[in-house]
C-alpha cells in the first residue's frame, strides 16, 4: 500500500515537471522563437508525459501540452456573457480622421503631454482569454460583445496561446487578442481541402473564424493557428500605462507584438501616427499574416479613463482601416459569356467577399491577354477592386498564397455555348464564336438587339419574350418574326389575346422603320446607330452597300478599317444573304427613304454642337437629334462655352437657359434649326 502510494507521488512529482517542462519549451519555441532543445528531444517528453497521465487519470489537467493536440468534441458551445464587454472600435480611414481624434483627446485633456500606442490590426477573430491563478481556465469569442461563445477546448491547441502563465501574474485578469491563420497555414488548409473535394476559404480571416468553431478540437490543432494578445483587463489595477501592461504580459510568456522589432510603437505625435501607417500600409504583403489596418491607444491608463467610452467603443482608442475598396478571395474558376456579337467574355467566379458594402462572387476579366498579363491560375488568391463602376474586377495575384500545384490558365479554345472554334480577329483582343446564326446566345441576342427600341423598336416585345419564342421553337432567327401569326401566340405563357395582337401589330409597324434602323438592327459586328446612319448616308440602299468594296467604305467619315472589314465579311456570307433577302421579302426598308423630302442629309451643321432642351412640336426627342446628326452636327450633353447652338423646345429648364445666355451660347428654336437646313 505505502510502495502504491509513493509510486503515485514520484508519479506526480515527475508529471508535474514535465508538464512544466513541455510548457517552458513550448514558450521558448513557439513565443520567443528560439528553442533550446531539438524536436525529438520535446517529442520524448511529450510522449513520457502522455503515458504516466494515461496511468495516473486522476492527474487530469485539461491545461496539460499534452492537450494541444486536442481531441475533446463540442456538439454545440457554450454561451458565455463576458466579464468585461468587449467593445469594437470605432474607424478612421484618413489623416483627417485620425487628427480629429487627436485633437478631440487634446482638448478633452487639456495640456497634458498624451503618448499613443500604434499598434497592428490583425485581421482575424477577437477572443477574450481568462486566466485564474495563472491557467487558462475560458476563451471566448467576442460574439455581440456582451457574450460570446466558450471556445475555450479549442483555444487550447494554438501554441501561442499559454496555458499556464510565468512570472509574477495577477491573480484573476481576461487578456484580449486576436487568433490568426498565418499566410502558410491558410494556403495548405485550402490545398487540402481542394483535394478532398471540400469549399475553399476565402481569406485567412474566414478560416481563422471557421477553424475556431470547428466541433472537433483534433482538426483545430490541425489548423495551425497563431495568436497575438494586445490588452489585459482586470479589476486590479495592472499597470499605469498600456505599453507597461503590455511588457507585463510579455513577461508572464503572453505573444504579444512587444516580441517584435516594429509591430508596435510608442509615439508623442500625429506625424509619427502617420508615418506608422503609411509603413505598414506599404509593407502589409510582407507580414506573414494578414493585417487590416492599425490601431491607435492613449497609453496613459489614468488618461484613458478621463477619456472615457461611448455607447459602442472606447474614446481613448481608434482604428485606422487600410483602403477598402480592395479585397482579396479565391478565385474558384473562369467561365465564359457569349454575346449577341458573339463575342467572347471571361468572368471570375470567385468566393464570396465583402466589398464595400457588397459581397462579390463575379468579376470582370475582360479578355484573354488580361489573363495572361495577370497569370491568373485558378486557386489563385487575388486582389478584387471595385471603382467607380459597380461590376468588381480582378486586379493581381497574391504570388505568396499561390497553390504550389498550379498551371497557368489555357484559354479556351471552342465557343462554350456551341463548340464551334473561338476565333480572334487580327489587332483585337477579344476572341468570337463566328457561328452568329446557329450559336444559341448570339441567336437570341440578334434577335433581342433587332426589336430593341434603336434599333427597329418593336413595340409589345421584350427580351424575355424573346427567350419565351425561342422556347417555344417559334423564332430561330430574326426573319422568323415576321412570320408569326396572333394563333402561335396564343398558347404561351402570360400571353393574352391583347398581348398577341399588340405583338403583332408591333412587329407590323416596324416596316416602316427607316433604312438605317434596318442595319443597325442586323447586329453587324462594330455597326452602331451612328455607324449604321454613316453608311445609309454613303450608300443609299442595301444593293449599293453590297456592291462596295472596303475602300469605298473607307471613304466614308468616321468608318475605318476595323468596321469596314467588318460589314464587308457580313454582307458576304450567306446567311446574312439569305436574311437579308428574307427580311426585304417581309417588306422592311433597305433603301433611304428620307422623310418627307425636307430632311435632306447635308454637311450644314459639320464641326457645330448642339444640346437640345425641353420639348418639340415638329420632333420628338430622338428625332431631333437624328435630324442635328444627319446634317452632320454633334449632339453634346451640357452645355459650355464650346456649345455652338442650344435647341430650345417648350418647357426648357431655367437653370439651362440662363447658363446659355451667361455663356453667349446661341439658342435658336426647332423651326430656326429646320430653316437652317433648307436654306443650304
Ligand atoms: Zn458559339
Amino acid at each position: 500500500m505505502s510502495d502504491l502510494f509513493s509510486q503515485e507521488s514520484a508519479d506526480k512529482e515527475r508529471i508535474d515537471y514535465l508538464r512544466k517542462e513541455l510548457n517552458h519549451h513550448n514558450f521558448l519555441y513557439y513565443i520567443k522563437d528560439a528553442p533550446e532543445i531539438s524536436d525529438r528531444e520535446f517529442d520524448a517528453l511529450l510522449e513520457e508525459l502522455h503515458k504516466l497521465e494515461d496511468a495516473n487519470p486522476q492527474f487530469f489537467d485539461p491545461n496539460s501540452p499534452t492537450q494541444r493536440v486536442g481531441g475533446g468534441l463540442t456538439k454545440k458551445f457554450k454561451t458565455v456573457k463576458h466579464s468585461f464587454p468587449m467593445l469594437s472600435l470605432s474607424n478612421s480611414y484618413s489623416r483627417t480622421e485620425i487628427e480629429a481624434w487627436v485633437a478631440r483627446a487634446y482638448k478633452s485633456l487639456g495640456d497634458q503631454k498624451v503618448f499613443f500606442v500604434c499598434e497592428l490590426k490583425y485581421d482575424g477573430a477577437a477572443v477574450s482569454l481568462r486566466y485564474e491563478n495563472g491557467v487558462l481556465v475560458r476563451a471566448t469569442t467576442r460574439g455581440d460583445g456582451k457574450s460570446g461563445d466558450d471556445i475555450t477546448i479549442n483555444v487550447r491547441t494554438i501554441r501561442t496561446v499559454p496555458l499556464q502563465l510565468k512570472g509574477d501574474y495577477p491573480e484573476i485578469f481576461e487578456i484580449r487578442g486576436e487568433i490568426f491563420m498565418p499566410k502558410p497555414s491558410f494556403v495548405t488548409l485550402n490545398e487540402s481541402r481542394k483535394a478532398a473535394g471540400l469549399d475553399l476559404f476565402a481569406n485567412p480571416r474566414n478560416a481563422a473564424a471557421g477553424s475556431l468553431k470547428l466541433q472537433d478540437s483534433k482538426e483545430v490543432a490541425n489548423r495551425r493557428l497563431e495568436s497575438f494578445t494586445y490588452s489585459v483587463v482586470s479589476d486590479a489595477d495592472i499597470a499605469d500605462s498600456h505599453y507597461a501592461s503590455l511588457e507585463l504580459a510579455t513577461s508572464w510568456g503572453f505573444h504579444t507584438p512587444l516580441l517584435y522589432d516594429n509591430y508596435v510603437q510608442r509615439v508623442s505625435s500625429v506625424d509619427d501616427v502617420m508615418q506608422f501607417i503609411e509603413y505598414w500600409n506599404e509593407h502589409r504583403h510582407d507580414l506573414p499574416f494578414e493585417i487590416d489596418g492599425v490601431v491607435i491607444k492613449v497609453d496613459d491608463v489614468y488618461q484613458q479613463k478621463e477619456l472615457g467610452y461611448t455607447a459602442k467603443s472606447p474614446r481613448w482608442a481608434i482604428a485606422y482601416k487600410f483602403a477598402a475598396e480592395e479585397a482579396q478571395t479565391i478565385l474558384n474558376d473562369i467561365r465564359f459569356q457569349v454575346g449577341r456579337t458573339g463575342a467572347v467574355t471571361p468572368v471570375a467566379e470567385l468566393e464570396a467577399v465583402a466589398l464595400a458594402g457588397t459581397t462579390v462572387r463575379r468579376a470582370s476579366l475582360h479578355n484573354a491577354d488580361q489573363i495572361a498579363r495577370l497569370d491568373l491560375r485558378i486557386g489563385d488568391t487575388v486582389r478584387v477592386e471595385k471603382g467607380g463602376d459597380i461590376i468588381p474586377k480582378v486586379t493581381g495575384v497574391v504570388h505568396e498564397l499561390r497553390p504550389v500545384n498550379s498551371k497557368p490558365f489555357e484559354y479556351i479554345q471552342n465557343c462554350p455555348e456551341c463548340q464551334a472554334p473561338l476565333v480572334r480577329p487580327e489587332g483585337e483582343v477579344v476572341h468570337y464564336c463566328p457561328a452568329e446564326f446557329t450559336c444559341p446566345p448570339q441567336r437570341i441576342g440578334k434577335v433581342q438587339h433587332f426589336i430593341s427600341r434603336k434599333a427597329l423598336d418593336i413595340d409589345g416585345i421584350g427580351s424575355e419574350t424573346v427567350k419565351q419564342l425561342f422556347q417555344a421553337g417559334l423564332v430561330t432567327g430574326i426573319a422568323d418574326l415576321y412570320k408569326l401569326r396572333v394563333e402561335d401566340l396564343l398558347p404561351l405563357e402570360r400571353m393574352a389575346q391583347k398581348s398577341a395582337d399588340n405583338l403583332i401589330q408591333g412587329i407590323e409597324a416596324s416596316k416602316t422603320q427607316p433604312f438605317e434602323r434596318v442595319l443597325f438592327g442586323l447586329g453587324i459586328r462594330h455597326v452602331g446607330e451612328t455607324v449604321a446612319q454613316k453608311l445609309v448616308a454613303a450608300f443609299s440602299s442595301i444593293d449599293r452597300l453590297m456592291e462596295a468594296s472596303i475602300e469605298d467604305m473607307l471613304l466614308v467619315d468616321e468608318i475605318g478599317e476595323i468596321i469596314a472589314k467588318s460589314v464587308f465579311d457580313f454582307l458576304k456570307r450567306d446567311d446574312a444573304q439569305i436574311l437579308i433577302s428574307a427580311l426585304r421579302d417581309a417588306g422592311l426598308n433597305f433603301e433611304r427613304t428620307d422623310s418627307g423630302g425636307d430632311l435632306l442629309m447635308s454637311q450644314v451643321f459639320q464641326g457645330k454642337s448642339f444640346v437640345v432642351s425641353g420639348v418639340f412640336t415638329r420632333f420628338d426627342r430622338d428625332g431631333i437629334k437624328e435630324f442635328i446628326q444627319k446634317n452632320s452636327g454633334k449632339i453634346v450633353g451640357s452645355i459650355s462655352s464650346k456649345t455652338d447652338y442650344v435647341v430650345a423646345g417648350e418647357n426648357m429648364g431655367p437653370a439651362k437657359l440662363e447658363k446659355a445666355q451667361k455663356l453667349g451660347v446661341r439658342i435658336i428654336s426647332e423651326n430656326e434649326l429646320i430653316q437652317m437646313v433648307e436654306q443650304q
